[in-house]
């Protein structure tokens, strides 16, 4: 077994870590990867994420392992994840999350010859960003529950109800809506998925949530009589259900990769330990804190190389039924044991106003650690995780 990358994969690395110095300002603070999560007011943020978006798309780089007829370049599946990997560890946007890492590879996956043409090369170009709508006030965990309708009257579907949670809706062009099309049948029979066009559709209303970290990341979505075309419909009337786990699939392996912010984070804080002295001595030589930053890094070591395993078994067309689903739980209750436990090393340091002179780390880990609490959920919680393991992965009988 050789876990080593390859010298064309380091080199791809190298390329990658070059473009971000060349492109992004060193005095940067950083964005969400896909910046969609940043407060409305910050218009030069949003700016900067679409001219970065255009040289992503213009170096190859979005959709990089799709085929080339798309607007692809086939590369393995590593090399997406790389390129995630650094964008992600210095907080750069530019590579939309929802188009790149889980909207364009189930498009490719289940989508017809039409949708593949209509869909994947303006993602590769740079042109759109996505957004989901699953959830909604009463149904979370349960999407089977859900309560929004569409109906086909002529060549339209008249789609009402309400979703919430929609990361980046109000930033974004196309949204995956899913939606009850029948209610007489079982449920998982009864949704459907559609495409549709969320800034330019009548009957859509859109309300921007703050998280209690300050940033307006995600949105309630109204929608009244809202009409869109019979070709909105994706993936086949009734076929909802396939078309949620395959975004599943490809969603929870990425939302593993936020590690890698962890992993910076953490490395700052290790250097700041080193030349921090508590009680009269560098903190770095505290048994505590030492044992604590030792957790951390091992757990981020174990995280990357369950991430790697599940990129590899992608690239090899193997399902991971398990394998994502063991990923993004570890990976984000890993980032949460970073935060938590940079929140206690650095003390009342870690609560300070980010002006504050005083503020270690650019005041940035109170705003991460209250992050992740959400992070947690988003995609689907630990405990539904830990339920779609033991089911889906160790093939346990529901009880
Ligand atoms: C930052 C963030 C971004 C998000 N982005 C999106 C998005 O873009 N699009 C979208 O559609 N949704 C999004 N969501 C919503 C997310 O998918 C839901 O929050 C999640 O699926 C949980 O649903 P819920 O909040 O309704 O909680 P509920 O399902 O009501 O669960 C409440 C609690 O009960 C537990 N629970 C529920 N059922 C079970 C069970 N069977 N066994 C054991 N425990 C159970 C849960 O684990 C949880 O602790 C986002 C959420 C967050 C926090």
């Amino acid at each position: 077994m050789n876990i080593k990358f390859s010298a064309d994969e380091e080199a791809f690395r190298q390329e990658v870590r070059d473009f971000i110095k060349k492109e992004v300002p060193s005095d940067f603070r950083g964005a969400d990867t896909d910046c969609q999560y940043e407060e409305e007011a910050r218009e030069d943020i949003h700016k900067f994420a679409g001219e970065m978006r255009k040289k992503l798309a213009a170096k190859g780089w979005l959709g990089m392992t799709w085929p080339k007829e798309y607007g692809g370049q086939e590369a393995p599946f590593m090399y997406d994840f790389i390129l995630a990997e650094e964008l992600n560890y210095n907080k750069v946007p530019g590579r939309d999350l929802y188009g790149c890492s889980i909207v364009g590879p189930t498009i490719l996956r289940i989508g017809t010859e039409e949708d593949k043409q209509r869909y994947i090369p303006e993602i590769t170009k740079g042109e759109v960003t996505w957004s989901e709508g699953m959830s909604e006030p009463e149904a979370g965990s349960d999407l089977m529950s859900m309560k929004s309708k569409a109906e086909l009257k002529g060549d339209e579907w008249v789609i009402n109800g309400e979703k919430i949670w929609s990361s980046g809706a109000h930033v974004s062009d196309r949204y995956l809506l899913f939606v009850k099309t029948d209610t007489e049948v079982p449920p998982h029979k009864g949704i459907s998925c559609f495409i549709v066009n969320i800034n330019d559709t009548p009957g859509v209303t859109m309300q921007t949530i703050q998280h209690m970290d300050g940033l307006f990341a995600f949105n309630s979505v109204w929608m009244e009589d809202m009409k869109v075309p019979k070709d909105a419909l994706f993936g086949g009337e009734g076929n909802g259900f396939k078309v949620i786990l395959e975004t599943l699939n490809f969603e929870r392996p990425f939302s593993g990769s936020v590690m890698t912010y962890a992993t910076g984070v953490l490395n700052q804080l290790i250097e700041y330990c080193k030349q921090t002295k508590r009680n009269g001595k560098p903190m770095s030589e505290d048994q505590v804190i030492r044992q604590k930053l030792a957790d951390c890094a091992t757990r981020l070591e174990v995280g990357r190389m369950m991430a790697y395993n599940v990129v590899w078994m992608q690239n090899q067309g193997l399902p991971t039924p398990k394998e994502s689903n063991m990923i993004k739980l570890y990976g984000i209750e890993s980032t949460k044991k970073v935060y938590d436990t940079a929140m206690q090393i650095l003390g009342p340091y870690g609560q300070l106003d980010e002006e504050s002179k005083c503020t270690p780390l650019r005041g940035e880990v109170k705003y991460l650690y209250m992050r992740a609490i959400g992070l947690m959920s988003a995609g689907g919680t630990p405990e539904i995780m830990r339920n779609t393991i033991a089911g889906a992965g160790l093939r346990m009988p529901r009880g």
